[in-house]
């Protein structure tokens, strides 16, 4: 199987309908052994046990450091190797520019950009003792068009910023084999995006996708087994846009 014997991390990975579970779903489909981290402990526990035998869930949130480190050393303790790292969790907030507050700013930066950062730096020393491994960051598609329903000015930042984060780190870590990769989706139909959309907002958005659907978290999740697998054993610092077309 593609991923026989792989550890894969993905953060933000124990919500029901999110792409992180899905992605998880695809992984451990494929051979991996899969480590769900998420805010609370029983969601990742429960998440990884969803997905049958011999995967782990763990309590990790990626804004803090000691968090990040704790939770890789534990995969370690578990199954001595680490192979991939999704760095999936995020927070969105529909807010227009004259409203993002200091706080605001801070808690979706912190997130999605701090937390790309923090989880990526305990994972990276790893990577490197095994000269192997791969890091994708989920990005966005407000990031490329900025702005969009859900996320706000302060989210497009964060996602260009992790954007720019995957590929210094491409840069910096290919000598040692460690690939990093961003996926950059479109609308996705999960619980970010999931029952808020009308049907006449769904209808409009539809029109600007020339595969003529929204995007579901299998979509996303596949997108993300080839960046981590060695089908992908050739790319380092791209982008690959999961958006149905939409950037045409
Ligand atoms: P979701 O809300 O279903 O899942 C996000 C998960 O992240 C949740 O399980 C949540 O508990 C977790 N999380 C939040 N803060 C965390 C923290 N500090 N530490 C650890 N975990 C934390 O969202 P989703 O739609 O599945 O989105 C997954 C990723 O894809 C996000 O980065 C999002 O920005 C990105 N994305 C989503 C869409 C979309 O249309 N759904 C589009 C583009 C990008």
């Amino acid at each position: 199987m593609l991923l026989e014997n792989k550890v894969v991390i993905v953060t933000g990975a124990a919500s029901p309908r999110g792409i992180g579970k899905a992605t998880a779903r695809v992984l451990a489909a494929n051979g991996a052994r899969v480590v769900i981290l998420d805010l609370r402990e029983e969601d990742a526990v429960a998440a990884a046990r969803d997905l049958g035998e011999g995967h782990l869930g763990l309590a990790c949130n990626v804004t803090r450091k000691e968090d990040c480190l704790v939770a890789v050393e534990g995969v370690l303790q578990k199954y001595g190797r680490v192979d991939g790292l999704i760095n999936n969790a995020g927070i969105t907030q529909p807010l227009r520019v004259m409203d993002i507050a200091a706080e605001n700013f801070d808690a979706v930066v912190d997130v999605n950009l701090r937390g790309s950062l923090y989880m990526s730096q305990a994972v990276i020393p790893h990577m490197k003792k095994q000269s192997s491994g791969s890091i994708v960051c989920m990005s966005s598609v407000s990031a490329q068009r900025g702005g969009g329903i859900f996320g706000g000015p302060h989210y497009s930042a964060a996602k260009a910023g992790v954007l720019g984060l995957a590929r210094a780190m491409a840069r910096e870590l290919g000598g040692d084999n460690v690939r990093v990769n961003s996926i950059t989706p479109g609308l996705i139909q999960t619980d970010i995006t999931g029952d808020k959309l009308t049907p006449e907002m769904r209808a409009e958005i539809i029109k600007g996708i020339p595969l003529n659907r929204l995007g579901n978290a299998e979509d996303v999740a596949n997108a993300c087994l080839y960046l981590i697998s060695d089908l992908s054993s050739y790319l380092t610092g791209v982008t690959l846009d999961v958006n149905g077309g939409m950037l045409i």
